[in-house]
């Protein structure tokens, strides 16, 4: 496919204005043509909608979108995008549930349009990288530090507070994302932590215990959004073998045995517009439920512990 694909951004907060906007600019196959917001005017010159509904009423000629919104209302959103023939990009998480995020595979493949689902973190090119030297090997310990204050990176977000608004899943699943693409073998949840503040229906902090066919080591995840300091967004593993593999700043960086590798690469959301693309272009669709499964586990088997009320 040759021509430039017409798309939509639904969704216009900080993600879309962050990194969707710059990267559909950057991509030379791919032109905004319309953008749902309610709270503002949207990009200058460019048509705004007030709902998706009176977008794809209004708006004939698009091809795809990029559904930014809480993932809470992702679903129904994608739902009638697809159903009008858009290839529809959900930003992370694809939905507040597994099931509904298959529904939205099913309708995908039916109409056929292409549906992917991403996971920003996956493509910051170290993430590859470690997957690859990681390969094959058996893991003696895995450690997640995913620590970050969340008054810095959500100021003023109710949703993430909200039942499925995932807390401190929403950095946390990022640190899934990273897991399930590197580990070399299956990862289950043993054991969570889940602490609620008394006065929000989402965890600001968590503890997970993971176990694999590939290890026989602890593997385990420490999730918490009262960090005040700067923020940690490791991965560290060791392989029997004795090779330290350690992801640093959110998986935008690589140390393997103290030594930092070069891993060259678009960056994170310039790499997920041109695998959108090659998507569309080879009439495919790309779903990927292991994080999801991986946060929806923590909070099936997860232990709940009240922490003092939070008030942003
Ligand atoms: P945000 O700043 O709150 O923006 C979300 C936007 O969605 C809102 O500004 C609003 O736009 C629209 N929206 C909110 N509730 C809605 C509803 N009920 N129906 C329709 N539209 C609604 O959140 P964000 O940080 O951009 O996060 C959005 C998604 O991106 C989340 O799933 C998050 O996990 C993911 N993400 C965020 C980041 C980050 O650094 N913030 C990074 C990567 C991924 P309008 O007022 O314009 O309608």
């Amino acid at each position: 496919m040759t021509g430039k694909l017409r798309i939509a951004i639904v969704g216009y907060g900080k993600i879309a204005q962050d990194q969707h906007v710059p990267s559909i600019a950057a991509n030379p196959r791919f032109a905004l043509a319309a953008t749902v917001s309610r709270s503002t005017s949207g990009v200058p010159d460019i048509p705004n909608f007030s709902s998706h509904t009176d977008m794809l009423a209004a708006v004939k000629d698009l091809d795809a979108v990029a559904i930014c919104t809480p993932p809470s209302v992702r679903y129904g959103i994608a739902r009638d995008c697809i159903a009008a023939g858009l290839h529809a990009l959900l930003e992370k998480p694809p939905g507040v549930s597994l099931s509904e995020v298959e529904e939205l595979a099913r309708l995908a493949g039916e109409k056929p349009v292409t549906l992917f689902t991403t996971w920003h973190a996956q493509h910051n090119p170290p993430v590859p990288a470690a997957a690859a030297l990681l390969k094959g090997q058996r893991v003696a310990a895995m450690r997640i530090e995913w620590r970050e204050n969340v008054r810095k990176w959500h100021p003023g977000q109710a949703w993430v507070w909200e039942p499925g608004g995932f807390g401190v899943f929403d950095p946390g699943i990022n640190a899934l994302s990273i897991a399930t693409r590197i580990f070399p073998g299956a990862l289950f949840v043993r054991e969570a932590e889940l602490f609620f503040p008394a006065n929000k229906q989402a965890p600001i902090a968590a503890n997970l215990r993971f176990e694999s066919p590939a290890s026989e080591g602890k593997l385990e995840a420490v999730f918490d959004w009262r960090e005040t300091g700067g923020e940690t967004w490791t991965i560290a593993l060791r392989t029997e073998q004795g090779d330290d593999i350690l992801l640093a700043d959110g998986g935008a960086r690589l140390v393997r045995n103290g030594q930092e590798e070069a891993a060259p690469g678009p960056g994170e959301y310039p790499s997920l517009y041109e695998e959108f693309a090659s998507l569309i272009d080879a009439r495919t669709s790309h779903v990927d439920l292991s994080p999801l499964r991986l946060a929806a586990d923590a909070f099936l088997v997860g232990r709940r512990t009240l922490v003092e009320a939070f008030e942003d």
